[in-house]
């Protein structure tokens, strides 16, 4: 069966119009005839330009040895970017707050030695200029998707936005944050589903595999997602990112650490270095049918003519 964007034709034209309606004041994040996809460059890579990129590393930047063999280890499994916390948001204020300083100078480092592009997350308005400094694209961490006053200091450094949909934000609410990205000047916004929380206790948050499959045909700006953080389980965390890439994700954002179980944080959820390097062979076959999907789309989308 080709070219069906997983709904009836005319189905994908209304839930298009739909959102043109609900963001009719600000249409710049939803896809139009002039605005099919943006792609995000990063060093020397093309986010959403069509390779399924993936970017692993640990939840916090810990020692320089921790770093530097996740990182060579990461880009030899096939990842292309590396993701480390040198400020962490916490649940709890007497939990690990990152290295601050320090892990940024490590993740300097740790690109030096590997190669990889960084993302590392800002938590405040004056951290900007600092992490801006050592970052190829700064995260904007669920607990701060609502910031407004910071989600602007970071548009404004004219750094790629790594934005991460809030823990009980809904897919509108993390379109008008990206809108506000766009409305400072910047146009290199790349979404992230990472799990919102429901009445389901079963996990750490529930995974909104469909939110990614909406998010795909109504923006265009480039969506990843974080099957560490939905899932909070690292057994989990293979099956989740299957179904992302099979969603259509541009991306994934993956925690791993060489002894998950001495991380000094996020460890039940982050894989070790086999464990990661079985995820990403095991995804080949996914992220091939993904491709073949990506062009089926865009033959449906001239199709079914949703772009007016
Ligand atoms: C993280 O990426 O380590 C993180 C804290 O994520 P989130 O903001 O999605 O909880
Ligand atoms: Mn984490």
């Amino acid at each position: 069966m080709r070219g069906t964007l997983g709904l009836p034709q005319d189905g994908a034209r209304r839930v298009c119009v739909s959102w043109q309606e609900r963001f009719a004041d600000a249409p710049d994040v939803l896809v139009s005839a002039d605005r099919r996809q943006t792609v995000v460059p990063v060093l020397d890579l093309r986010i959403g330009a069509g390779e399924c990129i993936t970017m692993a590393g640990p939840c916090s930047v810990e020692t320089e040895f921790q770093l530097i063999a996740t990182a060579l280890h990461v880009r030899r499994a096939g990842a292309r970017i590396l993701r480390g916390g040198a400020f962490k948001p916490r649940s709890s204020p007497y939990a690990f707050q990152g290295l601050g300083l320090e892990g940024l100078k490590l993740l300097a480092r740790a690109r030096e030695e590997s190669g990889l592009a960084v993302v590392t997350e800002v938590m405040s308005v004056s951290d900007v200029p600092l992490v801006a400094e050592y970052a190829d694209i700064l995260q904007i961490g669920a607990r701060s998707m609502e910031n407004y006053s910071l989600l602007e200091a970071a548009a404004r450094s004219g750094k790629p936005i790594l934005l991460k949909r809030g823990l009980v934000a809904t897919i509108e609410d993390l379109l008008r944050s990206a809108q506000l990205v766009l409305d400072c000047g910047n146009p290199n916004v790349i979404l992230c589903e990472r799990g919102i929380r429901t009445f389901e206790t079963a996990l750490r948050n529930t995974f909104d595999a469909a939110g990614i499959a909406l998010l795909k045909q109504i923006t265009h700006l480039p969506v990843i997602a974080d099957p560490s953080h939905a899932a909070g389980r690292r057994d989990l965390v293979p099956a989740l990112a299957r179904i992302a890439v099979a969603a259509g994700a541009d991306g994934l954002l993956v925690e791993v650490h060489p002894s998950p179980d001495e991380a000094w944080s996020d460890g039940e959820q982050s894989l070790d270095f086999a464990g990661f390097e079985a995820m990403m062979t095991a995804l080949n076959p996914w992220i091939e049918l993904r491709s073949q999907e990506l062009e089926q789309r865009e033959e449906s989308i001239e199709a079914v003519g949703v772009l007016g």
